[in-house]
């Protein structure tokens, strides 16, 4: 009840589009009355949690904060919803995002920007964004409106908004996590995971949401370790590699001290620290805004006007016309853009020169990292080039805007586990976040690591 009445009373964040108080109290009820009847709880048991609202909800609405789909109501839930229900979380409502993921500020959404809590210490008062696309997570997780909500991670976007608004976040091995229900923004890349307030909450969260599902035809069939019992700050013995290639030029000296007071703490817990090299870290950003889009310009042909959300039929229109008005209409700037750029690179002319290119590059950023593995276990980074913006700042800049994502993309093209938690706050006061990345389908060292720096 009390989440609930937050949710209600912080209306002005924009975090929520639709709110679900009755799901979150359903499994409150079903928390008592197992503990009444003296049941062991389940991991999850009455915790209200806010769903990104990219996962399919049956019977609520699910927008991916779109006009396309403002009135699409799935008749199928999620698995990884479904497998959070399974473990006995409850649903406040559906989270905000940016234009079908695309984005990292928050400000594509159809249904307006998400407002960060923060604000400068140094008198700006100006609403700063809250990262994205998981900008709705981001804000209402550190606005205290849920102990924990769904993201998921195309190339940043649940590590980025859990730097810039103080919280913690994991992207795990892509697959561990079913993409079966979510909506889909470019299939290759695409990962689920938890945003919360602690590494222990984020590691609770991921086991709930993890594990097989045979309706994702790239879920991984492994079974889902005890992370949270597996939880220990204690590094020894591990090697955590310093990627040289990410000290990039015009990277702020606050980022830089972040940087190394990180190293100091996983030395202090054990660590043995070393430097590494990733060669090819230059080419990931522009392999991925070739990839990502090219991807996505062959999920988003389902939204045709036949099948899902909205129909444009212009008096006397046939069905290109009908097609063509639907889209027109149904999407934003950004997510036309995408689709744009993913047609080009993928036209018979282009796709060799630009495609076949970025994919090459996407091999070589995974051959990188297999290299810096036989140097160390884990890598220590920078989450993002700068703490929060201001709203409005990049958002007439596309290139701008891509560039905050140079320190997420890389372990997203090779399909790492990586997690940002808070490291501190700069002069104005706002968070700033620190990046592990660790071998694939070692959650558990990134966990550990993540929560020495906690
Ligand atoms: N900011 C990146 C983009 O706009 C990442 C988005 C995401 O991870 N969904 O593509």
């Amino acid at each position: 009840e009390a989440f609930n009445a937050r949710v209600a009373e912080a209306s002005a964040l924009n975090a929520f589009l639709v709110a679900t108080p009755d799901h979150a109290l359903a499994a409150a009820d079903a928390a008592d009355a197992a503990r009444a009847a003296g049941e062991t709880l389940k991991p999850m048991a009455g915790v209200p949690i806010g769903m990104k609202d990219l996962f399919c909800t049956a019977g609520v609405r699910t927008t991916a904060a779109s006009h396309i789909l403002e009135d699409f109501t799935p008749t199928y839930e999620s698995t990884v919803s479904q497998n959070l229900w399974n473990a006995g979380a409850g649903m406040l409502g559906k989270l905000n995002l940016d234009q079908f993921a695309m984005g990292s500020s928050n400000e594509t959404s159809y249904f307006g920007n998400v407002i960060s809590p923060w604000r400068r210490r140094d008198g700006g008062n100006a609403a700063l964004a809250p990262g994205g696309s998981s900008g709705g997570s981001s804000s209402a997780v550190a606005a205290r409106l849920c102990p924990g909500a769904t993201g998921t991670d195309t190339g940043g976007s649940i590590r980025q908004p859990a730097a810039f608004t103080g919280i913690s976040g994991i992207k795990p091995t892509y697959g561990r996590c079913s993409r079966w229900g979510t909506i889909a923004f470019a299939s290759s890349l695409d990962q689920a995971g938890p945003m919360a307030r602690t590494v222990r909450d984020c590691a609770i969260m991921l086991e709930a949401m993890a594990g097989f599902d045979a309706k994702d035809s790239t879920s991984l069939q492994l079974d889902v370790p005890a992370w949270e019992a597996g939880l220990s700050g204690d590094l020894r013995g591990k090697r955590v590699g310093i990627p040289k290639e990410y000290r990039v030029d015009g990277m702020p000296a606050e980022i830089e001290a972040l940087w190394q007071q990180g190293i100091a703490w996983l030395r202090d817990a054990g660590a043995e620290i070393v430097e590494v090299s990733l060669p090819h870290t230059q080419y990931a950003l522009p392999a991925y805004y070739i990839i990502a889009p090219a991807e996505a310009s062959s999920n988003l042909a389902r939204y045709d006007g036949v099948r899902y959300g909205l129909r444009d039929l212009p008096d006397g229109a046939n069905l290109q016309q009908m097609y063509a008005a639907t889209r027109a209409a149904g999407f934003g700037p950004e997510v036309k853009r995408r689709i744009m750029i993913g047609t080009y690179v993928l036209s018979a002319g282009f796709y060799d020169a630009y495609y076949t290119q970025a994919q090459k590059v996407r091999a070589l950023i995974a051959r990188d990292f297999e290299r810096a593995w036989e140097q160390c276990d884990l890598l220590l980074a920078p989450t993002a080039p700068s703490a929060a913006f201001a709203l409005g700042e990049k958002s007439a800049d596309p290139i701008a805007m891509y560039l905050n994502d140079v320190f997420t993309v890389p372990s997203s093209l090779a399909g790492l586990p990586a997690m940002s938690v808070p490291g501190g706050l700069d002069a104005a006061g706002l968070p700033l976040g620190l990046q592990i990345i660790g071998k694939a389908l070692d959650e558990q060292s990134v966990l550990n690591a993540g929560l020495a720096i906690e």
